[in-house]
């Protein structure tokens, strides 16, 4: 086994790591990235199958950052396709434009009279105590709406409730409505769109992960590397294939709870602390349907706990190549979380529950033939903000600065970050590496 020193070791190929390795060419640096999976990517990654591409969980890009938006345009050219997005809700029989908030016409009269007379209640109350997303939600929407839609959608697609978890990852994802807004949206015939997601690109081919290609073929990728050990004294990867290499600064974006176990003398309580971050896992159902037109919507909200899934998305509406001539697709998002709600058994297990439910709210009509069928369990999905995740955050980002471990991504700053945001977090991380004194 020879040691081979790297001056910037990355661990992971997602966009943090990807966007760790552009930042050191951009300053004339090398940094060679290290990836567990036989393909680059992380995330972002788009798999084809049987005609049909599929993204590891709907991947669009919104980014309002120009210097990536140039990014992506330069690496797709002609096939970046622009799109305006259409989402919707459902919700016990009816098909609600989102945000459901600006958009209850057409629900059962008692429904919008309560969510109306709470969020009018709500928005009286001076200085409303918030200690959790619950609060948060009252306060926002007043009771009824927040325990019909956004209390319910929380335990489906966090796996806990709203009490128990924070509001500090909320930001601009939850639109918070004016009365005025409010009502428009019960009694006239058209309500604006707000959404955090108006419009959208994707590239005409080959799904999300043709906008990386630019950045993957201009780095040096190592695939099939785990890194199962780190020796942060002598500067020292092990790799699950037997490599070893030495490293002069390391940025990883390895998942904290994976990462820390691996570190050399690290301590029982840092360990412990990792052990309790939580994040959530899915199973994306995807299917292949003998129908093109299946949703107008590029996505949809599902709010009844009788339907596994949270969120279920139409490929197609993204580009009109993702699936075979006269065919479809769906993709479906059934969440876990250790911590929550364990996956018992097989992901494959929730396919034909995943199909039952499609049919039942029909967005599956009886004819439809299923031509492609799979499950793709994602271990890690989306971080959740829970009432331990702050105090155990801190021990161990802690405990990586002082081993001189640099963190990046999603799931080393252990936030609710999206493509754009990992990409920057893994350019700081390289910066940060850069400033370490030289060895
Ligand atoms: C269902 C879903 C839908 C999403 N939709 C969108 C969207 O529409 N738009 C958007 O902008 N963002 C979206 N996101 C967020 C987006 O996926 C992330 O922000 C981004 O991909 C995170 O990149 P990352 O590099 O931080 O992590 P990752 O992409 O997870 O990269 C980490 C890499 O580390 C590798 N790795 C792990 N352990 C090891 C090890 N021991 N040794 C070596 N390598 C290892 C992994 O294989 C992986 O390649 C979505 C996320 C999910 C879960």
């Amino acid at each position: 086994m020879s040691a081979t020193r790297i001056p910037v070791a990355i661990l992971g190929s997602g966009m943090a790591g990807l966007g760790a390795a552009h930042h050191l060419r951009e300053c004339g640096r090398a940094g060679v990235i290290f990836e567990k999976k036989s393909y680059p990517g992380g995330h972002t990654m788009s798999h084809k199958r049987d005609g049909f591409v599929f993204d590891e969980g709907p991947h669009v890009s919104f980014t309002r950052d120009e210097r990536l938006r140039g990014m992506f345009e330069q690496a797709v050219g002609r096939e970046l396709l622009k799109i305006n997005a259409y989402i919707d809700n459902y919700w016990q029989g009816h098909w609600v434009r989102h945000p459901v908030i600006t958009n209850l016409r057409g629900l059962p009269a008692e429904t919008t009279i309560a969510c109306i007379r709470d969020y009018v209640e709500a928005k009286n109350v001076p200085d409303p105590r918030i200690d959790n997303y619950e609060d948060w939600l009252v306060a926002s929407y007043g009771r009824s709406y927040a325990e019909t839609f956004p209390m319910r959608y929380t335990e489906k697609y966090h796996t806990t409730s709203a009490a128990n978890l924070t509001t500090d990852w909320v930001g601009p994802r939850l639109y918070q409505a004016s009365l005025e807004e409010v009502l428009t949206g019960a009694i006239a015939a058209e309500s604006p769109n707000i959404h955090y997601v108006q419009d959208y690109r994707y590239p005409a081919h080959d799904g999300f992960i043709a906008f990386l290609r630019h950045l993957i073929g201009g780095s040096e990728i190592r695939l099939d590397h785990e890194v199962t050990g780190i020796d942060p004294r002598q500067r020292e990867l092990r790799f699950g294939n037997g490599v070893k290499a030495e490293y002069g600064s390391l940025v990883s974006s390895v998942p904290l709870p994976d990462l820390i176990p691996m570190i050399d003398g690290a301590p029982r309580e840092v360990r412990e602390a990792a052990a309790r971050l939580a994040c959530t896992k899915v199973v994306l159902v995807n299917l292949g349907v003998d129908r093109p037109d299946i949703s107008r919507a590029s996505w949809t909200y599902f709010y009844d706990r009788e339907l596994p899934f949270s969120r279920v998305s139409f490929p197609r509406t993204f580009s009109p190549y993702v699936a075979p001539e006269g065919a479809g697709s769906i993709q479906a998002e059934v969440y876990f979380s250790n911590k929550y709600r364990p996956l018992d058994g097989a992901a494959e297990a929730w396919i034909d529950p995943v199909i039952d439910g499609l049919r039942r709210c029909g967005v599956l009509r009886e004819d439809d033939r299923i031509i492609y069928r799979e499950a793709m369990p994602i271990e890690y999905a989306n971080i959740i903000f829970d009432r331990e995740r702050a105090a155990a955050l801190e021990v161990v980002h802690g405990f990586l600065e002082d081993a001189g471990i640099l963190w990046c991504g999603r799931y080393g700053d252990w936030g609710y970050l999206w493509t754009d945001e990992a990409f920057t977090s893994g350019e700081r991380a390289a910066e940060r590496a850069l400033a370490q004194p030289a060895r």
